[in-house]
Parts: structure tokens; C-alpha cells; sequence
């Protein structure tokens, strides 16, 4: 009894002491495994708990992450996948690089589409596979050959790309294209996007692609509008593969880019003609927000000088120092960004609008006989421009802007 005594108030302090004890940390957010309180803080406010978030969910908050769940799961996912292929098959355009499953003319497609607009791209690839009909043909051609037949697409550092890549697969993999999407992004040229095309067109591999118009939908699709937040890089990417058709992934893929491109276009999508429409939570309703431009504006003068003497036609071109970063190394016209003083009006030929990157240029194309009186103001000295014979013109490398003023001068 005497020893019960004793041990009772022992208890009642040890009790004591453990409930303030776990008062002042509950005060301090800390959680103790025996009264079931959080030993992390749950301050969601401090600084703290954000370092210790894994990284994954800072890219995906909650709020997105169960808005895509809710969009489109489940049987209505199979039905999405169905309604987006069934139009596909249906209303897709005749393009060349649809009827084969050939990686490389799959692949020599995705990079002309890149920065360009499948109307331009249409003839080169045609003249190109003519050229170089296979992978082992463009790496036994020159660089200069290469550059030649891509004359006129622009962004000239895709072909010399295209160029080692065709090497690098005749050299390292015997003329093979590797056949998934992970060795196809370490060749050259190749990034994320290019490789799951090829892998998912050529080889069916279940692998989603992104580009400007499957992000496009897929933000519109998942409602900007209503979270208002676009998705993250991840987060387009991920959803894009939680989408995908596996038994079709190459199909699946290219109904989505072409929804993008003839449908859900950027300015005004034609939403009462989408397959998807019953999915879409914006349906069109996005507030838009036009980047500020960023082209500028510049003039330039070319001088067009040629000549029928014996033998074969000629025309007068400079070549482009090598160390340039735009288009080294390609032929053109001789040209000036200042004005001939005096320009005699007898000069003026044709005025040109081209578009160069983030430049729009109004060209100037004076002819022949000035030359010889009022050369142009910084030009390269005479000595350096070269009489090139016309005929040879087709397997040498000359810029966008020159082949369309000799086109334009029926030259060529
Ligand atoms: S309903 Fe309209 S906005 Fe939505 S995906 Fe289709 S075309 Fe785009």
C-alpha cells in the first residue's frame, strides 16, 4: 500500500511531464508516433515543408494533375483514342511521308517539317529522296551536295546535322536505323521529339510525341481556362503518354499533330468539326495571349549580274565566309545593306519580301549594267565573286534568297 502510494504521484509527474511536453510540440508541429501527431511540421506555409517536397510534385501540383485524371479516363479513354483515329483515317491529307514506314524518309520528314511549313516542304522531300533515296547514299554525298539539294528550306544547320547523323548510322550501326526511341535520341541531330516520332511511325514503339501542336491541343483539351495555369513541359509530356493509342502509337501520334494543325489551329479552332470535342474542356474558350512580336526589319540591295558568252550561261556569286553562323559557306549574290549613291532608276530590277529567322528583309535586286559604273557600297571586292556556270548551280549550295530571285529572273 505505502508503495503504491509512492509510485502514484511518480506517475502523475511522468504523465505530466509527457503531455507538455507533446503540447509544446504540437505547438511546434512536430508529431510524436505515440499520440499519432505529425513529427514533420505541417505548416504548409513554411519553408520547410516546400524543400522537402519531392521535385516531381512541384513540376505536377495536385490541382493539374487531378484535372487531367478527370478529363479523359477510363471506357472514355478508349472511346477518345477511337474517335481521334477513326477521324484520322478519315480526314487525314495526302502527304508523301505518309505512305511508308521507312525510319529514314519518316525521319527525313520530321526534320524538313521542323520550322516549316509542310506546303514548302512537300517538293523539297520529293527532290531529296531522288537525290539520296536511302541513309548509306546522303552519307557517301558531300556536305556541299547535301546543302545543294536543301537549298531553299533554310535553317541550313538541319541538313549538315542530317548530314553526320546519315554518317554516324552508316559508320556505327551498319546503315541501320536503331529501332527504339532512347538510342535513336543519341544520334545527331535527333532530339526527344524526332526520336519518339521515328520510333512510334517507323517501329511502333508506344512512345507519345510532342510538338507545338500536340501541346496546343492538349492544353486547350485539359482547361487552361479553368485551372489558369498552363501545363509544365512534364506535365504535356506525361499527358500525351497516358493518352496514346498502343496498338496504334504511330497513327495515334500524327492524329494528334494534324488535329493541331487542321483543326484545333492556334487562332480560331474549328471546334464544332473536332473528333474530341466532347472531351474538351475549353472548346475553344482560351483566353489568347499574342506574344510580342519579335521580327525586325531590314533592307538590303543584290546586284544580279549575267552573262551569255561562249559556252554555258553564268551568273556572279560571292560565297558566305565559313565562320559564319548563318549559312556558311552558301553561295548569293553579291549584296550591300547600304543603297549604290547615285542609283540610277535604269538599275532597279524587282523588289523581294524574304523572311530570314526573326528578320523580314525587302530586297533590292538591281541589275547588270550597274555594276560596272556604281558598285555596291560594302560589297565584296570583284575579285572575290566568281562567274558560276548556271548548269553547275544545282550542285552548289546557294541561299533561299538567291535561288528565288534566279527563279524570278526565269536564270534558273
Ligand atoms: S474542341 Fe476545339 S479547342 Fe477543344 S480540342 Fe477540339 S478544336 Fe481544340
Amino acid at each position: 500500500m505505502f508503495t503504491r502510494v509512492l509510485r502514484l504521484p511518480g506517475f502523475i509527474i511522468i504523465v505530466g511531464v509527457l503531455a507538455a511536453v507533446n503540447r509544446l510540440c504540437v505547438k511546434a508541429g512536430l508529431r510524436f508516433a505515440w499520440t499519432g501527431q505529425s513529427l514533420i511540421p505541417h505548416n504548409s506555409g513554411s519553408r520547410y515543408n516546400h524543400a522537402m517536397r519531392p521535385r516531381i510534385a512541384v513540376e505536377s501540383p495536385p490541382l493539374s494533375r487531378a484535372w487531367i485524371n478527370s478529363t479523359v479516363s477510363g471506357k472514355d479513354l478508349s472511346r477518345f483514342r477511337r474517335a481521334l483515329l477513326l477521324w484520322y483515317d478519315q480526314h487525314r491529307r495526302d502527304l508523301p511521308w505518309r505512305e511508308t514506314r521507312d525510319p529514314y524518309r519518316i525521319w527525313l520528314s520530321e526534320i524538313m517539317l521542323q520550322q516549316t511549313r509542310v506546303a514548302a516542304v512537300v517538293d523539297h522531300y520529293r527532290n531529296f529522296l531522288e537525290r539520296f533515296p536511302n541513309v548509306q547514299a546522303l552519307a557517301a554525298a558531300s556536305e556541299e551536295a547535301v546543302l545543294a539539294a536543301w537549298s531553299g528550306l533554310g535553317y541550313y544547320r538541319r541538313a549538315r546535322m542530317l548530314h553526320q547523323c546519315a554518317r554516324q548510322i552508316a559508320e556505327q550501326h551498319g546503315g541501320f536505323f536503331p529501332r527504339n526511341s532512347e538510342a535513336l535520341f543519341a544520334l545527331p541531330g535527333i532530339g526527344r521529339y524526332t526520336a519518339a516520332a521515328i520510333a512510334s511511325i517507323a517501329f511502333a514503339e508506344p512512345v507519345a510525341v510532342v510538338d507545338g501542336n500536340v501541346e496546343r491541343v492538349l492544353q486547350r483539351l485539359v482547361g487552361i481556362k479553368f485551372t489558369g495555369v498552363n501545363l509544365t513541359t512534364p506535365q504535356i509530356w506525361r499527358h500525351a503518354q497516358s493518352l496514346l493509342a498502343t496498338s496504334r502509337p504511330g497513327d495515334f501520334n500524327q492524329a494528334m499533330m494534324e488535329l493541331g494543325a487542321t483543326v484545333c489551329v492556334p487562332r480560331e479552332p474549328r471546334c464544332p468539326l473536332c473528333p474530341v470535342r466532347e472531351w474538351c474542356v475549353t472548346q475553344g474558350e482560351v483566353p489568347r495571349v499574342e506574344p510580342p512580336s519579335r521580327q525586325k526589319k531590314k533592307q538590303i540591295w543584290c546586284a544580279l549580274e549575267w552573262r551569255n558568252g561562249s559556252g554555258s550561261a553564268k551568273v556572279r556569286l560571292v560565297q558566305r565566309p565559313k565562320e559564319l553562323s548563318l549559312m556558311p559557306g552558301m553561295w548569293e549574290l553579291p549584296q550591300s545593306s547600304e543603297s549604290p549613291r547615285p542609283l540610277p532608276a535604269s538599275a532597279r530590277w524587282r523588289t523581294f519580301r524574304h523572311s530570314i529567322t526573326i528578320t523580314d528583309y525587302t530586297v533590292h535586286v538591281l541589275r547588270n549594267t550597274l555594276l560596272r559604273n556604281t558598285p555596291l557600297p560594302n560589297a565584296p571586292p570583284a575579285a572575290k565573286a566568281k562567274w558560276i556556270a548556271i548548269d553547275r548551280i544545282p550542285q552548289i549550295p546557294i541561299t533561299g534568297l538567291t535561288r528565288k530571285i534566279l527563279k524570278a529572273g526565269g536564270i534558273i
